[in-house]
């Protein structure tokens, strides 16, 4: 299988991933249960995920010294689109790395629908879930292989219909070969804008319940940005969604905006009420968000 480099690439270099699939959660499964960095549950909780994310009181710190989270309450019901913005390095990925369960919190609890995530299987639980990060990751192979991962369970009707939903399906049938077009290393023959629409349908194909989106900052050109943005929306759709924001346009979008500070919640309301305080959002409004 001549992509399969780069799907093992694709899965084991992106740290925390691009899309997570199943194939390669065996292997940070494995990976993170021979760390001891998580405890695996005995009697792990077996239902069909709906998408209620909750904080309750989380604390975390990476060198159980220096707090990165601290008393953290967030909540994102199924379906609903949160968005957290912060300074860098403020903890907003980290968040999203306790939802994944990188990471346990070292008191308080992360609930997924009401139940402790500690209490589910972790394959069962990664499994609902898609991150789309920043980076977008394109290995060598085809077009097809790049949204599949080489999943075979993806039928051909569910990729273009992820490709549409995403907008990205005229785009790829143009290329010489379509969904066959074999794509270079870190997609050098296909756009920057291109490549983010590749890695949307990547998670959309495999519907995932909770998506985690790290939003890239880096504006192309005004067509492609209202493709990324109608792409985003469309990725959000009918799952709860847990991003970290940087355009104007998610932001407003969201159900609720969750401001993260130095490892606290420091204001949480909508664009309008935080507006109105005058206060750190109000503050990165007019200093860091992409106006898109
Ligand atoms: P943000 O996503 O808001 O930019 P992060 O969650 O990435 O912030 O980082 C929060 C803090 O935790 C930062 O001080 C960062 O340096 C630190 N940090 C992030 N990842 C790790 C890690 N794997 N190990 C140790 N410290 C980390």
């Amino acid at each position: 299988f001549q992509a399969e480099d780069g799907i093992r690439d694709a899965q084991e270099s992106r740290g925390l991933g691009d899309v997570y699939k199943r194939q390669s959660m065996k292997k940070l499964n494995d990976f993170f249960e021979e760390k001891e960095i998580i405890k695996a549950c005995k009697n792990p909780m077996q239902h069909e995920v709906k998408g209620d994310v909750a904080f309750k009181n989380v604390n975390f710190s990476y060198d159980k010294k220096i707090p990165t989270l601290r008393d953290i309450n967030l909540q994102a019901k199924a379906g609903e689109k949160v968005a957290l913005v912060g300074l860098t390095g403020a903890g907003k990925s980290t968040i999203a790395n306790l939802v994944l369960r990188f990471y346990d919190a070292d008191s308080g609890t992360i609930m997924v629908d009401n139940i402790n995530v500690q209490q589910y299987d972790i394959s069962k639980l990664r499994s609902c879930m898609a991150m789309v990060l920043q980076h977008v990751f394109i290995f060598k192979g085809t077009v097809r292989d790049n949204i599949t991962l080489g999943d075979n369970d993806i039928t051909e009707e569910q990729l273009i219909a992820a490709a549409k939903k995403i907008g990205v399906h005229d785009f790829i049938m143009k290329f010489a070969n379509g969904y066959d077009t074999e794509l270079s290393t870190e997609g050098g023959n296909i756009s920057q804008g291109e490549q983010q629409l590749i890695s949307f349908t990547r998670a959309l194909v495999y519907n995932p319940r909770i998506l985690l989106l790290d939003e890239a900052t880096a504006s192309i050109d005004t067509a492609t940005e209202e493709l990324i943005e109608r792409g985003i929306q469309k990725i959000m759709e009918d799952r709860t969604s847990i991003v970290i924001a940087h355009r104007l346009s998610t932001i407003i979008n969201s159900d609720r905006i969750y401001v993260i500070n130095r490892g606290i919640v420091a204001e949480q309301g909508t664009h309008q009420e935080l507006m109105k305080q005058k206060g750190l959002y109000f503050e990165l409004y007019t200093t860091q968000f992409e106006k898109v």
